[in-house]
């Protein structure tokens, strides 16, 4: 098995930010993975729950469709991407989440979503800022594909930082620290893929 992370469109999804984020993850993710591919079809926002008071969708249960969705696909890891304001039974809205690989599906398969929604300025009323958009769009990729290699939450200057709000998100830098970075190659030197 090849490992490859593969952009999973969940409804429509610009174009350009995909190419942008194959691109980025590929340069940030060249020691760990073959590859980096966006797929073609989409996955319909109709498998989503959508809460018309909140104007949010539910993404509660989508990381275990999106594990049935890819298992006989046998996708090393999966990244689902949506641009619409994602909430859990758990938190008002969130950036992303992901599955930690608890079993040996998930090692070999791992699952992880991420909203680009709250990621423009203009979601904040400030004017539009396309640099800013992207390296927030390739720093919760990075974070979310972290914990699907194992990686918890960090208290160093590292992309794994908790972050509950954007400004928590602008202050942790893209990179992995040198421990997370480690754990990520004793994870992946330990699976057979
Ligand atoms: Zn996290
Ligand atoms: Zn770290």
């Amino acid at each position: 098995m090849k490992k490859v992370i593969y952009l999973q469109k969940i409804g429509d999804v610009d174009d350009i930010v995909l190419k942008k984020l194959k691109k980025n993850l590929k340069r940030r993710f060249f020691n760990h993975v073959d590859s980096v591919e966006v797929l073609e079809k989409k996955i319909s926002l109709s498998s989503l729950q959508y809460h018309p008071e909140k104007k949010q969708y539910d993404v509660s249960f989508f990381l275990n469709c999106l594990k049935k969705f890819v298992k006989n696909k046998n996708q090393f890891r999966t990244l689902a991407i949506i641009d619409k304001d994602i909430y859990t039974n758990d938190y008002n809205f969130i950036f992303g989440r992901a599955h930690y690989p608890s079993n040996e599906f998930l090692k070999t398969n791992g699952v992880a979503l991420i909203s680009i929604y709250r990621l423009r300025e203009s979601f904040y009323g400030r004017s539009e800022n396309k640099r800013l958009f992207k390296s927030r769009i390739l720093k919760e990729a990075i974070h979310e594909i972290g914990h699907t290699f194992n990686i918890k939450h960090c208290k160093k200057y590292c992309v794994m930082q908790y972050s509950s709000s954007l400004d928590e998100a602008d202050r942790k830098p893209l990179n992995f620290c040198k421990s997370c970075l480690k754990e990520i190659d004793v994870f992946l030197n330990n699976i057979s893929v």
